[in-house]
């Protein structure tokens, strides 16, 4: 019988939340015996060919390409999952949502005490993502059916969610294992 697949996304965050995934160490073993990594950083899939059982972001919506890419996940995946902060709230990339975003690039490309740009050229290249306005979490753009929460959330925390839902057990997540700062 084919196992279920399970898909990863890394969108604005730090990649702090796959490394905490990494982090079940040598229970990936067991992890990979019962379930398909189908398309993830982890593994080399460029494309959905077919659906995943689970889905588990990191990062909230930074950059259009952040939204492409969340949404072809949501069209995929049966069971989505915000992991962290980023993912369900923004966390530290949102921290720009209270200045416009034009000031923010100034301040980055031009303005700054260590900013060397002779040119006073913002970079504008077609091939680099486009920022959004605002930073989102991931909610705000498509349905999320459930939320880790920590920054990042705790490797036995990913390790027993992922555990229940593969085998159709309600997901409880013990006080100790959880982790909000
Ligand atoms: S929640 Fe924390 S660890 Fe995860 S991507 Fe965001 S900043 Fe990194």
């Amino acid at each position: 019988m084919a196992k279920p697949k399970l898909s990863t996304v890394f969108l604005g965050g730090c990649f702090g939340c796959h490394m905490s995934l990494l982090d079940i160490d040598e229970r990936i073993i067991e992890l990979v015996d019962i379930v398909e990594i189908y398309k993830s950083p982890l593994v080399d899939r460029k494309v959905f060919e077919e659906r995943s059982d689970i889905g588990l972001i990191e990062g909230g919506c930074v950059t259009e390409e952040n939204v492409e890419v969340l949404l072809a996940l949501r069209d995929h995946c049966d069971f989505l999952i915000s992991v962290g902060e980023c993912a369900i709230m923004g966390d530290i990339p949102s921290l720009r949502n209270t200045i416009p975003l034009r000031e923010c690039i100034e301040e980055a490309y031009l303005n700054t005490v260590s900013t060397w740009n002779p040119t006073h050229n913002i970079p504008n290249d077609p091939e680099l993502p486009l920022l959004l306005n605002r930073v989102h979490p991931c909610h705000d753009i498509v349905k999320i059916d459930a939320a880790i929460p920590g920054c990042p959330p705790r490797s036995d925390a990913l390790w027993e969610a992922l555990q229940a839902l593969l085998h159709n057990k309600p997901v409880q997540l013990p006080y100790e294992i959880l982790k909000y700062d």
